[in-house]
């Protein structure tokens, strides 16, 4: 009887479009492959216009319950003006906690599993008060979940600030982290946003199973080694789940007419898409010189342009969808470039339609800032890449990308360190759009783009991992029935 009930999940997205794409694509994956019930429950960020879209694209058709909580108070959370985003995000979420409470409550019927992401660990003991299994779906890759789950035991191991040390980062079975490549929350030990980093490490073991938007193949060796019970001395291992590539689907005129009018008529992968993520933005003399880099490689290019910041990059992540760059776009680039690329560039302020440039033909490059949902967005569609990490664990994935998985070049010192000159930017562009290099990379790509898609398919890795995701949380409901 117990075996034919449809299960019931309940999903939690944090706030910003990085967050609430792969939730929602998982939940979409759960009603549509695993014959789950789903309600994504959203808290509003400053991005509301894209994420409004995204909302609604899931909504046809229609498989998905999307509830709306109302955004937290913040004013006793003793947030001080200079807290990071990702202390505002964790602090958001657990002032969130009793409206999330209500909302559950008003459901016709309760839950049977409770999925989190990340940045919703607090809300665990939610799942523990209903008496259901609860999982943490970890948004990003593997390699980031070990430098995490292992962050407990460097804070007790290391002294002193990791980025300065020159000895790399040991953890068990895994590629070890260059000191320069740890993620933000990681650089300044004495901030909040640490402590609750280190914290949230032994939350996220607190749940009955971790859930990441990765496949088998893509990180085997780290995803054995955090299957390892001796990776921490744990004595009960927690179950990882593989259940990526998870994007948003392609639109079918998402890219409107003049967009795909312009890139209807370049060649076959001769285009590079330059994007910075949802929140990513330059200063304005890194801005000039990759102008001047994009202009001297001779490719084509569509650029996703956003007002320069002399600001630090942290921090701007709400910041999207405020404000275009309009009518100043020629204030900022270099004089003449507007004219001169004319032909072979296409220039959208703010805001594009990534997933549907990607998916384009004439797309055969991605300059990108790495943020985990653009890295699989590039994957599927057999993009290379220029890896330009900026900010969040997105220095992590360039190496990544570039000395395990093998899909991108890099500039040869960090961009949020020093200025990368135009000179390096001509030669990185047309390494991965014309070179021999580039061609290797290419080939790679397209390898890993067809294994992603079977991934996913009836039989893959990823479809049956939410398969035994499923079996494993029938059995959880069955032991916590059982006990009461
Ligand atoms: N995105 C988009 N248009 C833009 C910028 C971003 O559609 O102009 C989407 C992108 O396709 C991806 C998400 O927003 O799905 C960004 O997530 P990611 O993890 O790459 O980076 P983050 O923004 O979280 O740093």
């Amino acid at each position: 009887m117990e075996k034919t009930k449809r299960l019931r999940a309940a999903l939690l997205s944090s706030p910003g479009m990085g967050h609430l794409v792969p939730v929602i694509e998982l939940g979409k994956r759960l009603v549509a492959d695993h014959g789950f019930e789903a309600t994504v429950f959203v808290l509003p960020s400053r991005a509301a216009h894209a994420e409004a879209e995204i909302i609604e694209s899931a909504m046809i058709p229609k498989l998905l319950n999307i509830v709306d909580l109302p955004p937290p108070d913040l004013s006793a959370a003793g947030l001080g003006p200079d807290a990071t985003v990702g202390t505002r995000l964790v602090v958001m979420m657990r002032e969130a906690r009793p409206a999330f409470r209500s909302a559950l409550a008003a459901m016709e019927a309760q839950p049977d599993v409770l999925i989190v992401d990340l940045f919703g660990t607090e809300h665990l003991c939610i799942g523990d008060e209903l008496g259901i299994p609860k999982y943490v779906y970890v948004t990003s890759n593997a390699w980031y979940l070990a430098l995490l789950i292992y962050s407990p035991t460097l804070d007790k191991e290391v002294k002193g600030e990791y980025v300065d040390r020159t000895e790399l980062l040991e953890i068990p079975g895994c590629k070890p982290v260059r000191p320069e490549d740890v993620v933000d929350p990681m650089l300044d030990r004495s901030n909040q946003q640490y402590r609750e980093y280190v914290r949230r490490a032994g939350e996220l073991l607190m749940g009955d199973g971790i859930l990441m938007n990765v496949w088998e193949d893509l990180q085997a060796e780290t995803l054995a080694a955090l299957r390892n019970e001796e990776f921490l001395g744990r004595v009960v291992s927690v179950p990882v789940y593989t259940v990526g590539p998870l994007i948003r689907p392609v639109r079918p005129s998402g890219l409107g007419t003049e967009l795909l009018e312009w890139l209807d008529k370049q060649p076959s992968e001769s285009v590079l898409f330059v994007s910075f993520g949802s929140g990513g933005t330059m200063s304005g003399e890194q801005l000039v010189e990759l102008a001047w880099g994009l202009e001297l490689s001779q490719q084509r290019f569509v650029w996703v342009l956003r007002k320069p910041t002399v600001k630090s990059l942290d921090g701007s992540f709400f910041d999207v969808g405020k404000g275009g760059v309009g009518d100043e776009v020629s204030s900022f680039l270099p004089s003449g470039f507007m004219e001169r690329t004319h032909n072979i560039g296409f220039i959208i302020p703010s805001w594009a339609p990534q997933m549907d440039i990607l998916n384009h033909p004439s797309v055969g490059g991605f300059l990108s800032h790495c943020g985990w949902n653009s890295t699989l967005e590039s994957i599927v569609n057999g993009v290379p890449m220029v890896a330009w990490p900026l900010y969040a664990e997105q220095r992590l994935n360039a190496t990544l990308l570039t000395e395990e998985i093998g899909v991108a070049v890099r500039p040869k010192e960090l961009p949020s360190k020093k200025i990368v000159g135009r000179e390096e930017i001509e030669k990185l562009v047309r390494t991965i759009m014309v070179e021999k290099e580039g061609h290797m990379i290419r080939a790679r790509v397209k390898e890993l783009k067809s294994k992603a898609e079977k991934a996913l398919t009836k039989g893959g890795t990823s479809y049956e991992s939410l398969s035994k995701m499923k079996e494993d949380c029938r059995m959880k409901i069955h032991h916590i029935k059982k006990a009461h």
